[in-house]
């Protein structure tokens, strides 16, 4: 995938990580970016809007996407599907945007194959899985039974953590979001193989 100078930044967790909010309080500080918007066969939850958060889809439009290959990546995440389009990556990239995904340990698996050399891949996690257990009762949009499936998948997730350049433990949300915006900053300056064959091979002529 041809991407000029933009760059790709992956953050992974466990619902309630706290992505989200780290996200939206560092938005305005990153500059040039582009926020990916999954497309998920998953019910909406309140407080949720198409378009904003996800693109919600039935089980066979998202099948459709599958066959005419709209996606970057895709996984069955907690028994539905979520997927990356291809499109608009493609398109924040050719401006030279930080593209952010907020993705699981699978997506980022089929991102560092796909765009490895532009990718910086972040893992953001609570303190414990006692914490976690607490936010996601807080937050109560979920049925029992939905948080008792996050939380063994959480457990799963975890033993992912050494695929990830960064393990961002967020206890703190002030400070955790200062870190994150360091890792995010640093990120714009990977640059593609093919920015570096191309700067080699003309350097000597300079
Ligand atoms: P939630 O249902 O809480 O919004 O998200 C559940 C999980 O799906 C999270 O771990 C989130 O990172 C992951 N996810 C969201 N969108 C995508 C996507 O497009 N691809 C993949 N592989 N995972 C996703």
């Amino acid at each position: 995938m041809s991407c000029v100078n933009g760059a790709v930044l992956v953050l992974s967790g466990p619902s309630g990580a706290g992505k989200s909010s780290l996200i939206n309080k560092i938005f305005d500080d990153l500059g040039n970016c582009y926020f990916s918007i999954s497309t998920t066969t998953r019910p909406m939850r309140a407080g949720e809007e198409e378009g904003v958060h996800y693109h919600f889809v039935s089980e066979e439009e998202f099948k459709k996407d599958i066959e005419d290959d709209h996606f970057l990546e895709y996984a069955l995440v907690h028994g539905n599907y979520y997927g990356t389009s291809i499109k608009p990556v493609k398109k924040a990239l050719s401006e030279g945007k930080l593209v952010i995904f907020d993705i699981d340990v699978q997506g980022n698996t089929a991102v560092q194959n796909r765009l490895g050399d532009i990718t910086t891949s972040v893992f953001i996690t609570p303190p414990s899985l006692s914490e976690l257990e607490r936010r996601l009762r807080n937050r109560s949009t979920d049925e029992d039974e939905v948080i008792e499936r996050r939380l063994k998948m959480a457990r799963k997730e975890i033993q992912r953590v050494s695929e990830y350049e960064y393990l961002l433990i967020n206890d703190d949300l002030d400070e955790a979001a200062a870190k994150l915006l360091m890792i995010a900053k640093t990120a714009r300056l990977k640059k593609s193989n093919e920015e570096i064959n191309e700067f080699v091979n003309q350097w000597e002529d300079l």
